[in-house]
């Protein structure tokens, strides 16, 4: 009946992943606050508990302990985790990942994805919050387009100047509506990282347009996974560190989980769109990614999901909600995620807690909805049945 892969009992609440969640929510604390490795005592608490419980952590095993908070940083930074003294469920961190970039001591994207695992830290660090409250703004003034303008800002407009913070109509596609207090709230003064004290100024990333970090070696780094996969950084727009009023970058949470997916969407959404589907980006106030009604008539709810961790994003797996509806639910991981982890797949499908929603790459997607033949409605609706639609390559 199927042929996927035995799933495991999802995993309980070891120590190891109790530790895990908190060294990780210590190092993204710790980088709000200063560059890691310059900070002084007294040191925040999410840190000071990471470290305490990691020391106790080595103790218990026989390892040698971190001998402070700049030795955890150092091993964040160089140790690859699944080297670290940690007692963990099989295959919860990939292989030779790190907690923190080497190069710029910048939080990983797994390293949120570990933040936002724990339940105490986990709102502050994800984007649900934010996204959450211009959701129902927009709901309650009935107003989509400001919806629609919002999400699309963020994912073309990860950098603004002060001013056009302050002038968002010049800035965005569509008028912001309710959302243009929320602005002031995602959108924080360039940290000190990003900036070259000699030019004072910011360079911005040509591909993703995120501003791109200073490396310890005086180079620059872009945080996106598929940026750095494409050889060299590319320098985009300069801003000089007064233009406008000063230099406005949207917060991490945002940049990673709405406007680097959102880019994707945007992508896939096009790509869809030149096969004959009819795609609907961020339905229902942002219930989910894209509505896809393919040639077929069958109507997906896709959402485009670049996470490090198969086994973290295995542990999320659950439907979106069914307004709009939808005949099937997809999460779309990018191709090039499967090429660099071979066993992404296997490890999301070990990890998961529901059958839905299918996971399948951009490609496969893509493939799939060409071979469709334009017919007629395939499926019943999840949302006015419950049941599981049958047949047919969705
Ligand atoms: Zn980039």
């Amino acid at each position: 009946m199927n042929d996927q892969p035995a799933r495991s009992a999802p995993w309980s609440e070891t120590d190891g992943v109790f530790l895990l969640r908190s060294v990780a929510t210590a190092m993204v604390r710790l980088s709000d606050i200063a560059s890691p490795g310059t900070f002084a005592l007294p040191y925040p608490d999410e840190a000071q508990r990471a470290l305490n419980n990691m020391v106790l952590n080595c103790l218990m095993l026989k390892a040698r302990p971190p001998e402070s908070l700049p030795h955890l940083v150092e091993w964040a930074a160089q140790r690859p985790l699944d080297r670290w003294p940690i007692t963990l469920p099989p295959d919860a961190v990939p292989p030779g990942s790190l907690l923190l970039d080497k190069a710029t001591r910048q939080p990983t994207q797994l390293c949120y994805e570990w933040a936002v695992d724990a339940e105490d830290s986990g709102a502050r660090y994800s984007e649900q919050r934010y996204m959450a409250a211009a959701s129902s703004r927009c709901r309650e003034e009935n107003y989509p387009e400001a919806y629609q303008a919002f999400r699309l800002l963020l994912v073309r407009r990860p950098v603004l100047t002060h001013r056009e913070l302050t002038t968002i109509p010049a800035a965005a596609d569509g008028d912001l509506g309710p959302l243009v207090d929320l602005m002031h709230d995602v959108y924080q003064p360039a940290p000190a990282g990003y900036l070259d004290r000699e030019r004072r100024s910011y360079t911005a990333c040509a591909r993703c347009h995120t501003l791109l970090h200073l490396t310890t070696e005086d180079g620059l780094w872009c945080e996106r996974q598929r940026c750095r996969n494409l050889d060299t950084v590319r320098r985009g727009r300069e801003y000089q560190a007064d233009d406008g009023g000063g230099v406005q970058l949207l917060i991490r949470p945002l940049r990673q989980w709405v406007s680097e997916p959102g880019a994707m969407e945007t992508r896939l959404a096009r790509q869809l769109t030149a096969i004959g589907a009819d795609v609907e980006l961020w339905p229902g106030f942002g219930a989910y990614g894209m509505r896809v009604r393919l040639p077929d008539d069958t109507v997906l709810a896709v959402d485009h999901k670049d996470w490090a961790s198969p086994a973290l994003l295995g542990r999320r797996a659950t439907m979106p909600s069914p307004d709009p509806p939808y005949d099937r639910c997809v999460w779309v991981i990018p191709a090039a995620r499967l090429r660099d982890q071979p066993a992404f797949r296997t490890t999301f499908e070990r990890y998961r807690w529901s059958a839905s929603p299918e996971l399948m790459t951009d490609r496969e997607l893509l493939r799939a909805a060409r071979q469709l033949p334009e017919t007629g409605r395939v499926g019943t609706r999840y949302a006015d049945s419950g049941d599981e639609p049958t047949g047919g390559p969705f």
